[in-house]
């Protein structure tokens, strides 16, 4: 016996059932995002390599061990995707979009790679939704970002949705902190996990995500970002606070809320589901004042988020798959003449914008009817070496019709015109 292949561990085959529900977030997406001036964009699936070790970081997780990377025939060191931000960057100075009116908003809607330990809601190949909006470092920009990922998710019905709140400062603040922080982790080295200890120097901040029992009983007397913040920095979150509260929008401050990603500047937030297990996180987002500017282009202001399209659907419950419509399915009852009469009408149907499923599968003209009750097709016209016949599936009425006026007939009744 021949092995049966799989498809790679932590990859998934979007079925069509799945992919009628995924339909679903992508029209949500565009109508929230559309509504608010975003615009679609899609960068390659690959990028090079520099380009996430200088935009994402080199002291980040995903840069450290979640990127797949390649060497292409030419020799040069690409990788696949593992977020969006920094790929829209890299266009956005690539295309000289700093000309264009600021800030220039855009959404994406495409699938990333991460070398990751495959479970639930976690995969190496993933779907997100992302809007980024660049040129503007406008307190509203921050909290309409923020508005507009808790939009989509009420759009799709995600339950239980938390969101959290935080600033991260500019990065000379950062800068400082950090060493308070490392200076207070050194101090208690002890308690720490090993992983949370090897990064002292790396990445401290990511000590706040630790669920190590006692790194968390550390963390709770370690100094907080928060109280770090410059005057402008600390009127800047003030002013997205006020925005988010005048808009009403439910979220707590969190001044323990790190992200993965090294660029984020001044604001950060992230969004839970209560309805999902350990992978909690929805989708996430920030500020980040200075990635357009490291990737290569004039300094630039900006502020994105992604939200997992897995997750959400997880989050968002079963829903119930919707199957095409079918206004039309074309029964054979004969032989030759009678296959090559339904396939033209078929044809016909579909170039008036019909929807025509023609019988494929070789079934009996009892088969065939039972196949078109399965797909719920409005009429089923049953095409015979010598003449044809036209069945309403709603009345169960039959009526003997012309091939040639079988379309305009249906045409008719689908808008109410009757015979
Ligand atoms: P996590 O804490 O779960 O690792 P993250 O901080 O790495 O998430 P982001 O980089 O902020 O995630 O990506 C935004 C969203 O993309 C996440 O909230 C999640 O919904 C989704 N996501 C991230 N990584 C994966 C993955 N490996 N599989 C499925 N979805 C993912
Ligand atoms: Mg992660």
């Amino acid at each position: 016996m021949i092995e049966r292949l799989q498809a790679p561990r932590g990859t998934f085959d979007v079925l069509p059932d799945d992919s009628e529900r995924r339909a679903a977030v992508e029209a949500a997406a565009r109508q929230v995002l559309g509504a608010a001036g975003y615009r679609r964009i899609e960068t390659p699936a690959f990028e090079a390599t520099e380009l996430f070790a200088r935009g994402v970081g080199e002291s980040t997780d995903i840069v450290q061990k979640e990127m797949y990377t390649f060497e292409d025939g030419g020799g040069r060191s690409l990788t696949l995707r593992p977020e969006g931000t920094a790929p829209i960057c890299r266009a956005y100075a690539e295309h000289g979009m700093h000309k264009l009116a600021q800030p220039v908003k855009l959404w994406y809607l495409s699938s990333f790679f991460r070398f990751e330990r495959a479970q639930a809601g976690r995969y190496r190949q993933f779907w997100q939704v992302g809007a980024e909006a660049l040129g503007s470092d406008d307190p509203a920009v921050d909290a309409e970002s923020i508005l507009l990922a808790v939009a989509l998710l009420d759009e799709l019905e995600v339950q239980q949705v938390r969101v959290r709140v935080s600033s991260l400062g500019s990065l000379a603040a950062r800068r400082d902190y950090r060493e308070r922080l490392q200076e207070h982790l050194r101090a208690h080295a002890d308690q720490l996990s090993a992983e949370v200890r090897a990064r002292i120097d790396l990445n401290p901040l990511r000590a706040f995500d630790s669920d190590h029992p006692d790194t968390r009983e550390v963390m709770r007397e370690a100094p907080r970002l928060l109280d770090f913040l410059s005057a402008q920095d600390a009127e800047h979150f003030a002013a997205v606070r006020a925005l988010l509260d005048a808009a009403d929008l439910d979220y707590e401050v969190d001044p323990t809320l790190v992200r993965g990603l090294d660029y984020y500047t001044r604001t950060v937030f992230e969004i839970e589901s209560g309805a999902l297990g350990a992978q909690s996180a929805v989708g996430g987002g920030g500020r980040y004042d200075g990635l357009v500017e490291q990737v290569g282009g004039p300094p630039t202001p900006g502020m994105g988020w992604a939200a997992g399209v897995e997750r959400m659907l997880l989050a968002a419950g079963e829903g119930r798959a919707v199957a095409p419509e079918v206004d039309l399915y074309v029964a054979v009852d004969g032989g030759q003449p009678a296959r090559q009469a339904a396939f033209a009408l078929a044809a016909e149907a579909r170039r008036a914008r019909l929807h025509a499923q023609l019988e494929l599968g070789g079934r009996s003209l009892k088969g065939q009817l039972k196949q078109a009750g399965r797909v719920s097709a409005r009429y089923v016209a049953i095409v015979g070496d010598t003449g044809s016949a036209l069945r309403d599936m709603d009345s169960g009425d039959q009526e003997d019709v012309q091939v040639s006026g079988v379309v305009a007939r249906v045409l008719r009744e689908l808008r109410g015109l009757g015979a």
